[in-house]
């Protein structure tokens, strides 16, 4: 699966609890990817999914860069403040709906 942020296609990959250690979901720099695990009921995977793709826009603007000059956990804390806000109402495309009911 892939969502589209600001014009990149980004993949979304689903891990399983080994590869993930003991993080619910990543944005990985060095392959811009998104890595969900895979065990995440459908709520927590929309609420995990908004997360990781505002930490992509941060960084595919070059703002993660910026708030990492200002403070180290910058850059968590102004997601979760989305997160817990706007990212109740992104709107996702029928494909990543579908995905996020338990698609792989
Ligand atoms: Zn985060």
């Amino acid at each position: 699966m892939f969502v589209n942020i600001g014009g990149l296609e980004i993949p979304v990959l689903l891990k399983g609890k080994k590869s993930m250690k003991d993080n619910f979901a990543c944005f990985c720099h060095n392959t811009e990817s998104i890595h969900v695990l895979s065990t995440m009921d459908p709520a927590l995977r929309r609420k995990t999914l908004a997360h990781e793709c505002f930490h992509a826009f941060l960084f595919i603007t070059g703002h993660n860069e910026l708030l990492g000059d200002i403070s180290e956990n910058f850059e968590e804390a102004l997601t979760r403040a989305f997160e817990q806000h706007l990212g109740l109402y992104m709107f996702f495309n029928k494909e990543i709906e579908e995905w996020i009911k338990g698609g792989t």
